[in-house]
């Protein structure tokens, strides 16, 4: 069970693809977290992409793919794996290519679709706990007492960049770079599209099916 999970940011891509990974047993591979590993274990890749994530820049495909191509050959991988943020652009859906094989027999893409009002809906509408980091929704999800976290009874807050502004730039750049790849793979005909709009437990539903 090889799986490429796209979806934009805000989407709750990142809690179905944990979802799946324990559902199938396989690593849910999110590439921040690979990055972070790399760099961590101090490995010759990690090393060299450590001073550039330092400054804030995008590590070059390359040596993501490098990166991509070491984690994927550890063992736990071998059994099928979720891939998470990865490939962002063609460029790297084709190199990836090399490494997972072109007959794709076993690889899935999977795409959430979320209109971008509805993501900016529920992200505007999310709020954090300041002090344990508890989320909640206006209106799915408020906390008990207004601006009161239920868990911890500090102050709930927006963060900084949960605003409709920063919240509509990021979905931009995800539209410009990731749709493509998308489109890469709808070529391919391995792309699966489901519907991510309603309950966690409902879209998980819609993803298991359509893996069948
Ligand atoms: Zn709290």
């Amino acid at each position: 069970m090889k799986i490429i999970f796209i979806g934009p940011p805000g989407s709750g891509k990142g809690t179905q693809a944990k979802r799946l990974a324990g559902r199938f047993e396989i690593p849910h591979i999110s590439t921040g977290d690979i990055l972070r590993e790399a760099v961590a274990d101090g490995t010759p890749l990690g090393m060299q992409a450590a001073p550039i994530m330092t400054a804030g820049a995008l590590v070059p495909d390359d040596l993501m793919i490098g990166i991509i191509n070491d984690r994927l050959a550890k063992s736990d991988a071998q059994r099928g794996f979720i891939l998470d943020g990865f490939p962002r652009t063609v460029v790297q859906a084709e190199k990836l290519d090399t490494i997972v094989g072109n007959g794709n027999d076993t690889l899935r893409v999977l795409q959430l679709l979320v209109p971008d009002d509805a993501i900016v809906r529920r992200i505007t509408l999310r709020r954090t706990c300041a002090q344990c980091g508890a989320i909640y929704h206006l209106e799915n999800n408020p906390p008990a007492s207004d601006r009161v976290c239920d868990r911890c009874g500090a102050e709930v807050i927006a963060r900084p960049d949960d605003n409709e502004e920063a919240v509509r730039k990021r979905l931009e750049a995800f539209h410009r770079q990731t749709l493509p790849v998308a489109t890469y793979y709808k070529a391919k005909s391995i792309l699966r599209e489901v519907d991510g709009i309603g309950p966690v437990d409902e879209v998980f539903e819609r993803i298991e099916k359509s893996l069948q």
